[in-house]
């Protein structure tokens, strides 16, 4: 180690040390945060390209910290699931979208599908699919407005595993999207074999819609694909005006982002329901 040492000072450097402190204190903090109540769940809009009703939400995790205020999913996620506490905070995430989804139904607003954002480190685990039960019965949630989002990359790490957890969550009710579509390296032959209902086209590809011209090739054959695999297919990060006319020309079926909505909280998706006229 010395050795080492000598030949690779950059380990000594004292701001090495306190990045290094830095990181310890964040994951003590994480690890802490379930028990002090600090993480929320805010909720944003998925709307049919057409009618502009809300559809569905996806659930995305917010943790307020006392001292150093909002901290971004970006950088905790990573920590959570590098530690394994990702199992534990993703429960509470489904348990309080599935709550919520039934207080929502209780104020007599009409029914919305809700999409929770899965890790690898969580639907690999030993009992998801029992967490998945155990939370919709707890709940009253009904299992088929739940919906799991997965990433390409979490399916191919286990293939043969993950085709046997979603058939299961399948057989109860549960759908499945694939997120970042586009960004990861899953085979369609793959996939094909995979009970997905949807494919959620990542952010990067829209940002520069619609004057990027590879970008506006890649999003028109992912929504052609998805058609023809009777797939339902939405865009997110959507932020533009022109991109919602591109999207909607190409029959994308759904849109997320900004353009419409910010993630909100449950009183503000209420709110919104509320005067959504009915279909
Ligand atoms: P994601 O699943 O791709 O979620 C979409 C992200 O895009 C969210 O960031 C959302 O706020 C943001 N977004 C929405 N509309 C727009 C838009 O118009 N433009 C742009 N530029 N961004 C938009 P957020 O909430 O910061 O979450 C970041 C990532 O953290 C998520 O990316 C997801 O991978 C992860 N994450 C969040 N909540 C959870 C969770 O409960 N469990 C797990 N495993 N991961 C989560
Ligand atoms: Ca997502
Ligand atoms: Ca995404
Ligand atoms: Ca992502």
């Amino acid at each position: 180690a010395k050795e080492v040492g000598r030949n690779n000072s950059q380990w000594y450097r004292p701001e090495m040390n306190a990045r290094l402190r830095d990181r310890l204190r964040r994951q003590k903090q994480l690890g802490e945060a379930l028990a002090r109540d600090q993480f929320r769940v805010v909720y944003q809009p998925q709307v049919d390209a057409r009618t502009r009703n809300i559809l569905g939400v996806e659930a995305l995790l917010r943790w307020d910290h006392p001292a150093d205020g909002p901290i971004s999913p970006m950088t905790f996620i990573p920590l959570a699931e590098e530690t394994g506490l990702i199992v534990p905070i993703g429960e509470w995430v489904l348990r309080s979208a599935c709550r919520q989804g039934v207080r929502w139904r209780r104020a007599g607003l009409p029914p919305v599908r809700i999409s929770v954002n899965v890790s690898a480190r969580q639907f690999l685990h030993d009992g998801w699919a029992q967490t998945v039960a155990s939370a919709l019965e707890d709940s009253g949630f009904d299992a088929r407005h739940l919906e799991l989002e997965l990433t390409e990359s979490l399916i191919m790490q286990d293939l043969d595993r993950c085709v046997q957890t979603m058939k299961r969550l399948q057989d109860m009710g549960v759908r499945f999207s694939i997120d970042d579509f586009g960004t990861g390296y899953s085979s369609l032959s793959a996939l094909k074999h995979l009970p997905i209902a949807r494919l959620k086209i990542d952010k990067s590809f829209i940002r520069e819609l619609p004057q990027r011209e590879d970008d506006r090739a890649i999003v028109m054959a992912v929504i052609s694909m998805s058609r023809r695999l009777n797939l339902n297919v939405i865009a997110e990060g959507v932020e533009t005006q022109a991109q919602v006319d591109f999207l909607c020309e190409n029959g994308c079926d759904e849109i997320q982002g900004y353009y419409f909505s910010r993630p909100l909280t449950p009183a503000e998706i209420g709110a919104m329901l509320a005067v959504q006229p009915t279909v």
